[in-house]
């Protein structure tokens, strides 16, 4: 994937990381989709597709992608274009409000907080 070099990236998600190289790392021509070169670019874009269906952090490196705009503004990133990704940017703001981001993050810490919580009633 191609990371923007002058992005800051949100503190609360930070860039997925796994032990073993992802198929982005290891081939990351495969990953920088541009528009306008058709034919070529939509055989390159399919099989970026399929790695990131293989891949697994593609939930978490989505969630990343959306929310590290600044980070994420060229290439293929969890299977996503830049323009699918705007779109879902905004079906999020549409659906969570302006500050999805936050609402996202409060998410995330809700169900962290449950994970680690015991459960009394069992
Ligand atoms: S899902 Fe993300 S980390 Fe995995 S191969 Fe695709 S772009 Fe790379």
């Amino acid at each position: 994937m191609t990371i923007h070099p002058h992005g800051t990236e949100h503190p609360k998600f930070p860039q997925p990381q796994s032990q073993t190289p992802t198929q982005c790392q290891r081939t990351p021509k495969l990953f920088d989709f541009e528009y306008g070169d058709c034919n070529r670019k939509a055989r390159e874009l399919e099989a970026a597709r399929r790695a990131c269906s293989r891949c697994p952090l593609a939930a978490d490196c989505l969630l990343w992608a959306l929310v590290n705009k600044n980070l994420t503004p060229v290439g293929i990133i969890a299977g996503t274009t830049p323009r699918q990704r705007t779109k879902l940017r905004d079906r999020l703001a549409a659906r969570l409000g302006p500050d999805w981001i936050d609402v996202l993050a409060d998410q995330d810490q809700a169900q962290h907080t449950r994970a680690v919580t015991p459960d009394c009633a069992a």
